[in-house]
C-alpha cells in the first residue's frame, strides 16, 4: 500500500456526549464490528462514577483506566479507524477540548429521553468553532423518549446545528419496531431478544409498496410514510460537502446497547467521514501527504505511581511518516530527539511500531520534555495552532508551605501545568501565583501530586475571580489600552505563555471594564485570530 493509500484509509474521530448517553456502549459496538474485540463488556468505561467525587485518588485510578482507552484503533472494510477518547466528566472537560484538536470528525451521542444535555452543548460548541464535521447518533430508541421531530428541533436549537436525518425510527420504546435507513433505502427490524452481530436488513425501494404494511403493520407503515414525507419536506438533502465543511449534520437513530442502528452509522461514517485533514500551523498550512513528518502533542498522561514517574505524550501525526528511532526536531526546545519505543494503539493494547501515518496517534515515553501543544518535525520550524486554553472556572492562590522546598514546588507546578492539569497565572502586581482549574477536584490532585511526586507542600487561598479573559495585545500603543493597564493593574496576570490575562472578579465588573475601554479586546480562549 502506498503512503497516499494509507492516508486515504484513515478516519480519526472522537465520540462526544454527556455522561451516560451511551458513548462507551457505542464504542464497544463499533469495536465489535471491527472484530477488534470479541465480546461486549471488554471496553472499560473511563467514566468517573457518581459519588466518587469525594475521593480523588479513586477518580485518578479510574482515570488511569483511560490510558488504555485513550486511543482505540480498529479496521473495518479496509478502513483504519482511530477513536480518541473524550472524557465526559465536566472536571476533565479541558482534556476533551484538547483531544478535539486531534480529531478529524466527531460523532455526537444523544440520549433520546434526556435530549441535549449540558456537556454535549459545551463540546459541540467547541466543534462548531473549528467546523469539525459531526454526525449525530440518537441513542436508546428502545426506551420511551422524545418525539423524533421535537428532538431534531432541540438539536438544531440548542446545539446550533443544521441537521438532516439519514435514518428514521419506526416507533419508540415499547413500540420500537426498527429503523428506516434513508441513506440506503432499507429497513432494519428490531427484536430486542436476540443480540445480533450482523443485522439483517430488508430492501424497501418504494415506501408505498404494500410489502411495508406486511412488515410492520398498516398503522406503523402509514405513520412512517407520513413521517418520511415530512422529513423530505423539512430537511435538506444530505450533501457531503456541506457535512465536511461543518455546515450540515446527518442524524442516525438506534440503540447502542442492542447493537441496533450501529452498522448503519458505521457504514455511513466510513463512507463520508473525512480522511486526515490539512492543519494550520502558525507558519503555513500543512498537508497530510507531504513527505516530511510533523505532528503535535495534544495530551500528556502522567503515571500516578511514584515508582514509575514516566509520562506518555500523545502525538497526532499531521504529515509524513513517523519512524521509530528517526531524529525529529522538538521545535520549542530547538533540539533533535529520537524515540526508540513509540507506541501505537490498538483496541485494547499498545505496541511498539516502526512506522505510523497521518491520522494516527503515537504515544511517546516522556520524562518531562513535552508540554501540550508542542510540535515535532523533521527539521522545519512549525508551530501548530489550535491547542487553546479556556477560562478556568475556579481560581485559588497557591502558597508554598515548606520554604526549604520552594525549588521542588516550582518544578512541580511547572510540570503539572505542562501536562495540562490546570492553568497558572502570575499576578503582574506582586508575582503571586494563581492556579485556575475546571473542577475543584484538581486542587486536591495538585496538592497530592506535589507532595508525592516532588516532595513539596502547598496551601491554597481563595481568590474571587469570575473569568480569565485573554487580552489582545494589538493595541499596545493605544492610550485607552495604557489606561486600562494602569487602572486594572491589580487584576492583570500573565499566563504560562506570557500572554496578558484580565482576571475579572465578576460578570458585572467585566461588563463595566469592557464598556469603559471599548477598544480593548477580551477573549475567553487563549488563542485568537
Ligand atoms: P457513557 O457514560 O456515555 O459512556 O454511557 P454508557 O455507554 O456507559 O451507558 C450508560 C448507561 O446507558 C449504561 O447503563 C448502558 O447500558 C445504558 N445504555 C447504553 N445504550 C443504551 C441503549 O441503547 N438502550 C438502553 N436502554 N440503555 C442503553
Amino acid at each position: 500500500m502506498t503512503f497516499k493509500d494509507e492516508i486515504e484509509r484513515r478516519r480519526t474521530f472522537g465520540i462526544i456526549s454527556h455522561p451516560d448517553a451511551g458513548k462507551t456502549t457505542l464504542t464497544e459496538k463499533l469495536l465489535l464490528f471491527g472484530g477488534a474485540i470479541q465480546e461486549a463488556g471488554a471496553v472499560k468505561s473511563n467514566k468517573i462514577k457518581k459519588g466518587a467525587t469525594s475521593d480523588f485518588m479513586e477518580i485518578e485510578r479510574q482515570r488511569g483506566i483511560s490510558v488504555a482507552t485513550s486511543v482505540l484503533a480498529f479496521e473495518y472494510n479496509g478502513i483504519k479507524i482511530n477513536i480518541l477518547d473524550t472524557p465526559g466528566h465536566k472536571d476533565f472537560a479541558e482534556d476533551t477540548f484538547r483531544t478535539l484538536t486531534a480529531v478529524d470528525s466527531v460523532i455526537v451521542v444523544i440520549d433520546v429521553a434526556k435530549g441535549v444535555e449540558e456537556q454535549t452543548e459545551k463540546l459541540v460548541k467547541v466543534c462548531r468553532m473549528r467546523n469539525i464535521p459531526m454526525i449525530v447518533f440518537i441513542n436508546k430508541m428502545d426506551r420511551e423518549g422524545k418525539d423524533a421531530f421535537d428532538l431534531l428541533d432541540e438539536v438544531e436549537q440548542k446545539l446550533g446545528l443544521k441537521v438532516t436525518p439519514l435514518s428514521f425510527p419506526i416507533g419508540m420504546g415499547y413500540d420500537f419496531k426498527g429503523i428506516y435507513n434513508i441513506w440506503e433505502k432499507n429497513i432494519n427490524l428490531f427484536s430486542s431478544d436476540n443480540r445480533k452481530d450482523i443485522e439483517e436488513t430488508i430492501e424497501v425501494s418504494d415506501l408505498a409498496s404494500p410489502e411495508l404494511d406486511n412488515l410492520i403493520g398498516d398503522a406503523a407503515a402509514n405513520t412512517l410514510r407520513e413521517e418520511i414525507e415530512l422529513v423530505d419536506g423539512i430537511y435538506p438533502e444530505f450533501n457531503k460537502e456541506a457535512y465536511l465543511n461543518g455546515d450540515l449534520q446527518p442524524v442516525f437513530f438506534g440503540s447502542a446497547l442492542n447493537n441496533f442502528g450501529v452498522r448503519e452509522l458505521l457504514d455511513c461514517f466510513v463512507d463520508i467521514a473525512p480522511k486526515p485533514r490539512p492543519k494550520q500551523s502558525e507558519e503555513r498550512m500543512v498537508n497530510p501527504d507531504e513527505d516530511k513528518f510533523s505532528g503535535f502533542v495534544f495530551k500528556i498522561h502522567a503515571n500516578m505511581d511514584p515508582n514509575h514517574r514516566n509520562r506518555l505524550a500523545f502525538i497526532k501525526i499531521v504529515s509524513g511518516e513517523f519512524k521509530r528511532n528517526a531524529p525529529y526536531l522538538h521545535v520549542r526546545h530547538n533540539k533533535k530527539v529520537k524515540f526508540s519505543s513509540p507506541n501505537a494503539f490498538f483496541a485494547e493494547k499498545k505496541e511498539i511500531v516502526d512506522i505510523s501515518y497521518p491520522g494516527d496517534i503515537v504515544g511517546l515515553q516522556d520524562t518531562g520534555t513535552f508540554k501540550i501543544g508542542d510540535t515535532l518535525t523533521e527539521g522545519e520550524v512549525l508551530n501548530y495552532k489550535g491547542v487553546p486554553s479556556f477560562s478556568p472556572e475556579h481560581f485559588r492562590y497557591i502558597n508554598n508551605a515548606d520554604p526549604l522546598k520552594s525549588k521542588q514546588l516550582f518544578k512541580g507546578i511547572d510540570q503539572l501545568m505542562d501536562e495540562g492539569v490546570a492553568q497558572l497565572f502570575t499576578l503582574e502586581l506582586n508575582g503571586r501565583k494563581v492556579i485556575g482549574t475546571v473542577g475543584a477536584l484538581q486542587y486536591e490532585v495538585i496538592q497530592y501530586r506535589l507532595e508525592h511526586e516532588y516532595g513539596a507542600k502547598c496551601t491554597y487561598e481563595n481568590l474571587n475571580v469570575h473569568k480569565a479573559c485573554w487580552v489582545d495585545p494589538d493595541d499596545e500603543k493605544n492610550e485607552e489600552y495604557k489606561e486600562f493597564l494602569r487602572v486594572k493593574q491589580r487584576f492583570l496576570a500573565k499566563d504560562k505563555r506570557n500572554q496578558l490575562v484580565f482576571l475579572a472578579d465578576s460578570a458585572f465588573s467585566l461588563q463595566m471594564t469592557q464598556q469603559k475601554y471599548p477598544s480593548v479586546k477580551f477573549h475567553y480562549v487563549s488563542e485568537f485570530e
